[in-house]
């Protein structure tokens, strides 16, 4: 694969797994569902994997003392549900992050075609509704098809306002190089947590092989 910035490969072996089965066109709705809300938890896991953490020490029922530790950041963390395919994602990620505040963006892409690195489809946003950002705050974009980058550029032109939160990430279950590059070129600083990177978009905007029209998939 061709190194990316910030691009943060979920690929241990049962989230690829699960990859497989949502690539699957013989999935039906009750698995695709179920597929993608697994594969919202295993991101989840690999976002905690890369969250700061404080240790500290309780004392067990023997009355024993045991070190341990505390996610720092489990309480300042909003995950952006992009309507429709990223229901179940997000569900499966808030099971992994149950403190999460939760904004819901709905996005929709005006224009049929194929992007190019220099061309951004026009998106409208008929519905925004985010909980307040604060500087210490993760945000954590969730759509499972990264493609064009177009729905996740005009989402993070609306939420980023001056002062970055802490962190911000995209996170995805299949992405287009070109939906990257642009982030990147973009966002720098946005970490991209993905099962697969593909191969590119067909000509109707499609990621290629891809998974099909995940809202399609998701809500039937
Ligand atoms: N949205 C989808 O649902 N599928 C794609 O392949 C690209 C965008």
């Amino acid at each position: 694969m061709k190194e990316y910035l910030n691009v943060h490969l979920v690929d241990n072996p049962l989230a690829q797994a699960t990859l497989t089965t949502l690539r699957d066109k013989n999935t039906d709705r009750e698995n695709f569902r179920g597929s993608l809300s697994l594969l919202g938890k295993l991101t989840g896991i690999e976002i905690t994997r890369t969250m700061d953490y404080t240790e500290l020490e309780v004392e067990t029922p023997t009355g024993a003392r045991s070190k341990g530790v505390s996610l720092t950041d489990a309480h300042s963390i909003v995950v952006i549900n992009v309507l429709r395919a990223a229901m179940p994602f997000v569900e499966g990620l808030i099971e992994i992050l149950p403190y999460a505040r939760l904004g819901v963006v709905s996005a929709k892409r005006v224009e049929e075609g194929v992007a190019s690195p220099n061309y951004r489809f026009k998106i409208e946003m008929p519905y925004i509704r985010v909980p307040e950002l604060h500087r210490q705050d993760t945000l954590i974009i969730a759509d499972p098809m990264l493609a064009s980058g177009s729905t996740l550029l005009a989402v993070l032109d609306k939420l980023i306002r001056g002062d970055l939160p802490k962190r911000v990430i995209s996170t995805s279950v299949v992405s287009a190089p070109l939906g990257i590059e642009r982030i990147n070129a973009r966002y720098p600083s946005v970490e991209i947590f993905t099962a697969a990177v593909d191969v590119g978009l067909n000509e109707h905007g499609y990621i290629v092989p891809g998974l099909g029209d995940a809202g399609d998939r998701v809500c039937g």
